[in-house]
């Protein structure tokens, strides 16, 4: 009798054990990484077999672990979902890591491994109007269609041969030869009628079976593949990866270490041809027999990097966005699985995707911050990628114009593989940045949104008939509403934010928790009359540049991009030229590659640098040169004008230059120095609750407890921070309070509130390596 322990897919954050369970007689080829169905309570829920053992082993167990609970008592698995294990050795290493890591249960990391997070559906069912049990059933269907094949007897008829029934024989004939059963539709296209397959059926000479109908919701008309010669800088890196990939040493130096590197980071200034790099990089791993991943941050925003790998290896290429529904999701997880897929694009999600023999990993923008789920268990695609490379052996590159700051460290300090690419390709060049600043703007008069020479250059750029990019890192029309008499500035009752003016739907609108108000006519708190909108945000500015001459703008936010695969169609309009300004918040700044667009106007640069955390520069650093490495990416050269009200910024007048380097050289000195990553690792705690007051009793309680054992043990260089409020201190009527810790032992930290009663708390949320610590 075999026994087995198991993972409850329950979505709760406080069920940390794993259970027992004997498999029955029908049973016994259930081993780990399979999904099953077991009775958990009352109810039959869905498991993750994480480990097969004997008898004995499964008593030694219980013994350790509930000396109360009789052997005898143990359950029996009720059923087997599918019929072989869904996890692989190397996908149930990666889920127990990320669950000690992100200090979630192991079930909440499984369940990222399935696609819609379970795999089975629960029907109750109901006698005389009353409910008396659940049906369970499998969720994830397999779409398949009639096919027909030839049987002995048709093979056999086939040789015979018969003279009167030509329809038939040629029928047969390709039947004989089909490599796979054909469809109606599929015999239809090779002229036989569906008349004559009912007579071969009746006859037994072909036999009805089913196919498996592979549903693939991005069907691309693929462009021709179009092979260009290599600059030196990516033959050189393109050489690396390969002969990582071929298991060789990467470098001289790597060889005198004697480590192979596995692990490589390619920066490369916008427009060098890093796509280029991936494309044959991936040609390699696939000669080899083995898969790629390409991770992208956005799919909507990447159409142009899926048509690529499209134009290269065909239907080889499966498309993962966040938009799939749940069986075509199964799709592509089935497809790389049996291997009729062998290239999957995705965002963070396909990090959890089954692959058969993965061989290459690709992070593009690897900074990208929506590589991080915001909701627990709060993982970083990185990072998990990184893990399943390592238990795998596959090849990781990350791309990027501006990396992070963690990843550049570790390229710097020889710990991964360093390639850049520094120049363009042929004739064009990294475009001329101008300042404009806005308090001259001010004391001119000049009250717009636009500059003057922004505007003078927008006017011109259409005139000769090419397009502009305008960023504006804010929606909406007016940012903020005040009462010029006692000060008031209109915030959400629910939310400790500001409200924003949207001028489309005439409303005042929450951007945290989405609610809508009236616009105000007087002022809640004195009621003056005297209220100001104060701010602008991108619907300002639309309606400003679309009153220049000549000018047609396309706006590109949240608000206009609602729908599905929306930004695809805006950007496909503006690729048309349907319009020649394309304006918007960071959707614009990222990914496109647009030959006529030559201007790139950059509004309110300062807003991206001011908040109050240690991420701020680094993102606003990578958002502006992302942004200018829009322009001059064809045969034109290319112009910025970046609109500033502190035009000495430090960011500011780097991020003009695209000094990179020296950026980050600086602010590696400022994180150091104030044990920020890559130097000390972070962990924030926030306690969320209802009544303010006892979101602050438990931050205290926790800080509390970390500081004591703190103590008690000795940490190597730790600081616990807080408890303070959250950045955004109420969000939808819950206070918010954060505890930060940074510490050079930061698996000391984690270890120890894993341990403690706070781990299984419900209103706790821990998030490791959180994108902003405030
Ligand atoms: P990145 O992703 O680094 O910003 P892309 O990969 O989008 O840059 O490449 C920018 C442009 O340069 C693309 O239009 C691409 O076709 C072109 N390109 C890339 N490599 C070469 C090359 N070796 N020769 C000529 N053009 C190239
Ligand atoms: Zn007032
Ligand atoms: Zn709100």
């Amino acid at each position: 009798m075999k026994y087995v322990l198991v993972a409850i897919n329950l979505p709760v954050k406080n069920l940390f054990r794993q259970f027992i369970y004997s498999l029955p007689e029908t049973l016994q080829q259930v081993g780990e990484g399979w999904r099953v169905i077991v009775p958990f309570g009352p109810q039959k829920v869905e498991g993750f077999v994480v480990r097969a053992f004997s008898r004995e082993e499964a008593a030694a167990l219980l013994q350790q672990e509930n000396p109360d609970f009789a052997f005898e008592k143990i359950r029996e698995v009720t059923a087997a979902l599918g019929t072989r294990p869904w996890f692989s050795e190397e996908m149930l290493l990666t889920a127990k890591w990320l669950a000690r890591y992100y200090m979630c249960s192991l079930a909440e990391a499984m369940r990222l491994f399935i696609p819609g997070k379970t795999s089975i559906r629960r029907r109750p069912v109901y006698e005389n109007g009353k409910l008396v049990a659940y049906e369970i059933e499998e969720k994830l269907k397999a779409r398949t269609v009639l096919a027909y094949s030839i049987t002995e007897a048709g093979k056999a008829a086939l040789q015979e041969g018969n003279n009167r029934a030509k329809a038939q024989m040629q029928a047969l004939e390709i039947l004989f030869h089909a490599a796979a059963p054909l469809t109606v539709k599929e015999a239809e296209e090779l002229q036989i009628s569906s008349a004559v397959l009912r007579t071969l059926a009746e006859k037994d000479w072909v036999q009805r079976g089913s196919k498996r109908l592979l549903r693939n919701s991005y069907d691309r008309q693929a462009e021709r593949k179009e092979t260009l010669q290599l600059t030196p800088e990516q033959e050189q890196a393109v050489a690396e990866i390969k002969s990582s990939l071929n298991g060789s040493f990467a470098t001289q130096t790597d060889s005198d270490s004697g480590i192979r590197k596995q692990e490589f980071l390619l920066q490369g200034i916008t427009g060098s041809g890093k796509t280029e790099v991936y494309l044959r990089a991936a040609e390699h791993a696939l000669r080899q027999g083995r898969q790629v991943l390409v991770l992208v941050p956005e799919i909507a925003l990447t159409a142009q990097i899926v048509q690529r790998f499209q134009a290269w290896f065909h239907e080889e290429v499966a498309v993962a966005h966040s938009k799939l529904s749940q069986n075509e999701r199964g799709d592509v997880w089935y497809k790389l699985r049996t291997g009729e897929a062998n290239v999957l694009i995705g965002v963070r999600s396909a990090a959890f995707a089954p692959f058969k023999n993965l061989g290459l990993v690709i992070v593009d923008e690897e900074q990208e911050n929506s590589y991080k789920q915001e909701e627990r268990p709060a993982y970083h695609a990185r990072e998990v990628v990184r893990c399943r490379c390592g238990y795998t052996g596959a090849v990781l590159v990350l791309g990027s114009a501006t990396p992070s700051l963690e990843t550049y460290y570790r390229a710097v300090s020889g710990g991964i593989g360093y390639l850049q690419l520094k120049s363009r390709p042929g004739s064009s060049f990294l475009p001329a940045v101008e300042v404009a600043d806005m308090r001259e703007e001010l004391a001119q008069k000049n009250y717009s949104v636009i500059s003057r020479k922004l505007r003078r250059e927008l006017i011109a750029t259409v005139h000769e008939g090419q397009q502009a990019i305008v960023l504006l890192n804010r929606r909406g029309y007016s940012t903020f509403v005040m009462c010029r008499d006692c000060g008031e500035t209109l915030t959400c009752p629910h939310c400790a934010v500001s409200l924003v003016f949207h001028a489309d739907e005439q409303v005042m609108r929450c951007h945290y928790c989405g609610n809508t108000y009236p616009i105000p006519q007087i002022c809640p708190n004195c009621g003056s009359r005297r209220i100001k909108f104060f701010g602008s945000g991108t619907q300002k500015a639309e309606q400003e540049i679309g009153q220049m001459p000549g000018v047609q703008v396309l706006r590109m936010d949240q608000d206009s991009t609602a729908a599905k695969l929306a930004h695809e169609e805006i950007i496909r309009r503006f690729v048309q030229k349907e319009a020649n300004v394309l304006l918007g918040t960071q959707m614009v700044a990222k990914g496109h590659d647009i030959p006529d667009v030559t201007l790139v106007g950059i509004l309110a640069a300062d807003s991206t640098l001011n908040l109050p955390d240690f991420r701020a520069s680094e993102r606003g650093f990578s958002l502006l040169t992302q942004a200018a490495g829009r322009a001059g990416r064809g045969d034109k050269p290319g112009r910025v004008v970046l609109q500033t009200y502190d035009p000495e910024n430090e960011i500011i007048t780097l991020a003009a230059k695209q000094d990179y380097e020296t950026f980050a050289k600086r602010e590696l000195a400022r994180r150091r120095e104030l044990l920020y990553p890559p130097f000390g690792e972070i962990l924030k705690i926030t306690v969320v609750d209802k009544e303010e007051t006892k979101a602050w009793e438990l931050g205290d309680e926790i800080a509390l407890f970390l500081r004591n054992r703190y103590e008690l043990e000795k940490w190597e260089t730790t600081e616990i921070m807080g408890p303070f409020p959250s950045g955004v201190a109420k969000v939808r009527d819950l206070y918010r309070v954060n505890i930060v810790v940074k510490s050079q032992a930061l698996g000391k930290v984690k270890d120890c509130l894993s341990g403690s009663r706070y781990r299984a708390v419900k209103n706790i949320y821990f998030d490791v390596d959180p994108i902003m610590a405030i």
